[in-house]
C-alpha cells in the first residue's frame, strides 16, 4: 500500500511517499516558505540528492498540487499518476481526550481535531489546513489521522491530572496529554522485536531526544506516563524549551522584569533550554565543541540534560516497579554516545550498565548498548515516524501489516 505522510506547519509542508508493507521510500521532501516570497518545493527520490523546484505557493492547497505534480512528474516523479497513491496520513498533534487512537479523517473527526486547537493552537491549526488542503486535491482518497498524543492516553488518572482546582480539569481540559507518541510506540515496538520479547511482557522506558525531548514509561505495550505535559514544554530542558522549573517562577519574572504572557511563553519555549542556559546554540553538536573549548555554560547545559534525563530514567522505573529496557532515539540520543553513557550514569544499582566500547561505535543505527550481563537492556533505535504514521495509516485502512 502507497502511503503519502503528510506533516503540515504553518508555512511548511513535509512529505513522504513510503510503501506501508516494505517500508521502502519512494520520494520525500518538502514544501517550504507557503504563503511567503521566494517559497520552493524539495523533492528527493530514493534517498538521492534533493532537487529544489522553485515555485510560488500562495498557500497549502498549491502547495499539495505542486507535491502531487512533483510525484507524478514526466522528469522526477515516481508514478504514473495519482491513482497509485492509496491513502494519506497526516500527523496532527493534539487528539485531547478525544482520540486514543489514529483514525479515519470524517466531518466529525475534523471537528473533534478543531475543538483541540486551543490545546495546541501553533500546531493544530496548520494541521487541518494540510487535511483540507489534501482532501480538496485527492477526493476520494481515504484521509488517516495520526495523533502525536494518542499512545499516551493509556495514562492513569493519577499519572496526568494537575493538583489543580478540578473545576479547571472540567472548564479547559486542563491535565497532560504528552507528545511524541507515534515515536515511543515505534521505538518501543522495535526495541521488542530486537530483544525477540513479548511487547505486552516488557516495562520499557523511551528517551526521545531531539529538538523537543519527551520520555516515556511504558509497561506490558501501554505508555503510564511520560514527561511532557498539557504542552510540549514539561519535563527534560530541551534545544530552548526551559522543561520542567517552578510554576512560581512566572509569576515571579512577570513581576520583576514586566513581562506578559506573551513574552513568558516566548521566554520558556524559544528562549531557554540549553541554548538559553549556555548562550551557545539549541544544536547540541555545537554545544560539545563550545564544552570541548572550555566554554563552562555549554558543559553545564550537557550536564544538566544528561542529570535530568538520569532522574526521569530512575522515576520511571519506580512507576513501573523495574524496567526491562531504555531506549534511546531522535537527533541528540541516536547520534552522541556521551548523551546516552551520562543519562545512564550511576545506574549499575538498578540494573542498567552500558558497554562504553559498543556505546561509542554506535550513530544512528539500531544496537544494544548494555553489557551482555546487564539485566536491563539499553538500546539504540533510530525513530521513523513517517513509517509510524504510514502503517497506522494501512491498519485503519483495514490492511494489516
Ligand atoms: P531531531 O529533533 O530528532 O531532528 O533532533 C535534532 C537535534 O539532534 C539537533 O538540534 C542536534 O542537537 C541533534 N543532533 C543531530 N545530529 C547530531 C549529531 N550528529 N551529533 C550530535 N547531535 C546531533
Amino acid at each position: 500500500m502507497n502511503v503519502l505522510v503528510i506533516n503540515a506547519g504553518s508555512s511548511s509542508l513535509k512529505y513522504q511517499f513510503l510503501n506501508a508493507e516494505t517500508a521502502a521510500v519512494l520520494a520525500r521532501g518538502g514544501a517550504e516558505r507557503i504563503g511567503l516570497k521566494d517559497a520552493f518545493i524539495k523533492h528527493s527520490l530514493n534517498g538521492a540528492d534533493p532537487l529544489t523546484l522553485v515555485i510560488d505557493l500562495p498557500d497549502h492547497k498549491v502547495a499539495v498540487q505542486a507535491v502531487l505534480d512533483a510525484l507524478t512528474s514526466d522528469q522526477h516523479g515516481v508514478i504514473k499518476s495519482m491513482s497509485e497513491i492509496d491513502a494519506v496520513g497526516h500527523r496532527v498533534v493534539h487528539g485531547g481526550e478525544k482520540f486514543a487512537s489514529s483514525v479515519l479523517i470524517t466531518p466529525e473527526v475534523k471537528k473533534a481535531i478543531r475543538s483541540c486547537f486551543d490545546l495546541a493552537p501553533l500546531h493544530n491549526p496548520p494541521n487541518m489546513t494540510g487535511i483540507e488542503a489534501c482532501e480538496e486535491a485527492m477526493p476520494g482518497v481515504p484521509q488517516v489521522a495520526v495523533f502525536d498524543t494518542a499512545f499516551h492516553q493509556t495514562m492513569p488518572r493519577k499519572a496526568y491530572m494537575y493538583a489543580l482546582p478540578y473545576a479547571l480539569y472540567e472548564k479547559h481540559a486542563i491535565r497532560s496529554y504528552g507528545f511524541h507518541g507515534t515515536s515511543h510506540a515505534y521505538v518501543s515496538q522495535r526495541a521488542a522485536a530486537v530483544l525477540h520479547k513479548p511487547y505486552e511482557s516488557l516495562k520499557i522506558i523511551t528517551c526521545h531526544l531531539g529538538n523537543g525531548a519527551s520520555i516515556a514509561a511504558i509497561r506490558n505495550g501501554r505508555c503510564i506516563d511520560t514527561s511532557m505535559g498539557l504542552t510540549p514544554l514539561a519535563g527534560i530542558c530541551m534545544g530552548t524549551r526551559c522543561g520542567d522549573i517552578d510554576p512560581a517562577i512566572v509569576t515571579f519574572l512577570q513581576e520583576k522584569e514586566g513581562l506578559d504572557a506573551h513574552a513568558i511563553d516566548d521566554l520558556l519555549n524559544k528562549k531557554s533550554g540549553v541554548m538559553g542556559l549556555s548562550g551557545v546554540s539549541s544544536d547540541f553538536r555545537d554545544l560539545y565543541a563550545a564544552a570541548g573549548e572550555g566554554h563552562k555554560l555549554a558543559s553545564l547545559a550537557l550536564d544538566m540534560f544528561k542529570y535530568q534525563c538520569r532522574k526521569y530514567i530512575g522515576a520511571y522505573a519506580a512507576a513501573m516497579g523495574g524496567v526491562d529496557a531504555v531506549v534511546f532515539t531522535a537527533g541528540i540520543a541516536e547520534n552522541t554516545p556521551d548523551i546516552r553513557l551520562g543519562a545512564c550514569d550511576g545506574l549499575t544499582y538498578m540494573g542498567i550498565t552500558i558497554d562504553a566500547y559498543k556505546n561509542n561505535a554506535v550513530k544512528a543505527r539500531e544496537a544494544v548498548v548494555s553489557t551482555d550481563d546487564s539485566p536491563v537492556k539499553v538500546l539504540v533505535i533510530p525513530t521513523n515516524e513517517e513509517l509510524a504514521i504510514a502503517r497506522e495509516t494501512a491498519r485503519v485502512c483495514g490492511i494489516a501489516i
